[in-house]
C-alpha cells in the first residue's frame, strides 16, 4: 500500500508550522518520526493532503536538565532518550520504558512528541508521563499553553490538544528514590499487553512519595490514585503491596482484542504492577 498524494511542507520554525496548519485546517497533519501516521496514510484510513514535517524545527529537538527539571523537546527521539546520560541520572525510569519501545529502527525515528500527542492508549510514553506527573506544552495560533500529563488523555485519540495547535515538549521534575518500568508483550517489537511505571521514595522505612500509572490498561493512560494513597506512608511491605496492586487493577479497564482477553489482562495487570512496585522498593 502506499499513501494518496499528499503535499510536503517543512517549515523550520514553531510559528511555521502554526501558520501552515492555520492555512489548511483539517486538511493538514503534522508528521514526526512518522512510525503511527505513515502506517494511517498507507492504509488510507486518513485523507491528508498537507504533510507538514516538523524535523526541519530545531527549537523541538534536545534534552535540558536544569535546577532540577527535565524539559524534553518533542521531537527528540527514543533513540536519544536511551543514550542521554543527563536524562539517565536525572529520570532513569525513562531510559528503562524507552528500551522496551519496539526495536532500534523505530526507537531512531519515534519520537517522544509523537509519542504522547498521538493519544493512541497503546503507546508507553503516556503512562510513563502520567507516573512522572509530567506537563505538556502546546503551542498555537493564541500563543503557548500547558496541561498536565494527566488530564490531557480524554478518550483513544482524543486528547486536549487542539486541532491547531502542537506539543513542543514535555517537562517533570527529576526523579529520586526507586524506579520501575515493567511491560509484558507478546513478542519483541510488540505493544504492551500490560504495563506499569512506579516511583516511590522511602524515609525511615515508611513510602515518603509515589506514583503508579497503568499503560494499554484502558483506553487512556491510568493514572492510580488509590494505589497510591495505599502506598504512600506504608512499609511497602507484603500487605501493602497486595493492596496496591488490587487498587490499581481496581482502577484498568481492558478491552479483549488480539492480545487476550479482558480477565487475562487484569491478570497480568496484578503481576505487571507487583513486579514494578518491588523492583521500585529495592531500588529507593
Ligand atoms: C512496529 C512498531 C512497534 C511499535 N511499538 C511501540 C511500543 O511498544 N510502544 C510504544 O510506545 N510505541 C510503539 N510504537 C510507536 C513508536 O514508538 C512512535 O512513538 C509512534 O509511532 C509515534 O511517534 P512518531 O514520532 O513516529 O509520530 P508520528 O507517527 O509522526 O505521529 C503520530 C501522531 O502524532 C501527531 N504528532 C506527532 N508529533 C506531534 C507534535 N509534536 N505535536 C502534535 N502532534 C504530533 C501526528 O500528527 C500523528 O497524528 C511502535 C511503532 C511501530 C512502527
Amino acid at each position: 500500500m502506499v499513501p494518496g498524494a499528499f503535499n510536503y511542507h517543512r517549515p523550520d520554525t514553531v510559528d511555521g508550522v502554526i501558520g501552515l496548519l492555520g492555512e489548511w485546517g483539517d486538511d493538514a497533519r503534522v508528521i514526526a518520526g512518522g512510525h503511527s501516521l505513515i502506517p494511517v496514510m498507507k492504509q488510507r484510513l486518513s485523507d491528508i493532503s498537507h504533510l507538514i514535517d516538523l524535523a526541519g524545527v530545531d527549537s523541538l529537538k534536545g534534552i535540558s536538565v536544569d535546577g532540577g527539571t527535565v524539559t524534553i523537546g518533542a521531537m527528540t527521539t527514543q533513540h536519544e532518550l536511551i543514550t542521554s546520560d543527563a536524562l539517565a541520572s536525572a529520570a532513569p525510569i525513562i531510559r528503562e520504558a524507552s528500551l522496551q519501545i519496539a526495536d532500534p529502527q523505530v526507537r531512531y525515528l519515534g519520537t517522544i512528541g509523537g509519542n504522547v500527542a498521538n493519544g493512541d492508549p497503546a503507546n508507553d510514553m503516556p503512562g510513563l508521563m502520567q507516573t512522572l506527573d509530567a506537563t505538556y506544552h502546546l503551542a498555537g495560533p493564541n500563543g503557548t499553553r500547558t496541561v498536565s500529563a494527566r488530564d490531557f488523555y480524554e478518550a483513544a485519540y482524543f486528547t486536549a490538544r487542539e486541532d491547531d495547535e502542537i506539543l513542543t515538549g514535555v517537562s517533570f521534575a527529576a526523579t529520586g528514590g526507586g524506579y520501575a518500568y515493567e511491560k509484558q508483550k507478546r513478542k519483541i517489537g510488540d505493544y504492551a499487553t500490560a504495563a506499569a511505571g512506579v516511583l516511590l521514595t522511602m524515609d525511615g522505612g515508611s513510602c515518603a512519595s509515589a506514583s503508579v500509572a497503568l499503560t494499554n490498561l484502558s483506553d487512556t493512560p491510568v493514572y492510580c490514585a488509590d494505589a497510591v494513597d495505599i502506598l504512600v506512608g506504608s512499609a511497602v511491605d507484603d500487605a501493602a503491596v497486595a493492596a496496591a496492586v488490587k487498587a490499581a487493577v481496581d482502577a484498568s479497564d481492558p478491552v479483549a482484542d488480539t492480545r487476550g482477553p479482558v480477565d487475562f489482562k487484569k491478570y497480568v495487570a496484578g503481576v505487571i504492577v507487583k513486579k514494578a512496585i518491588e523492583s521500585a522498593r529495592s531500588r529507593a
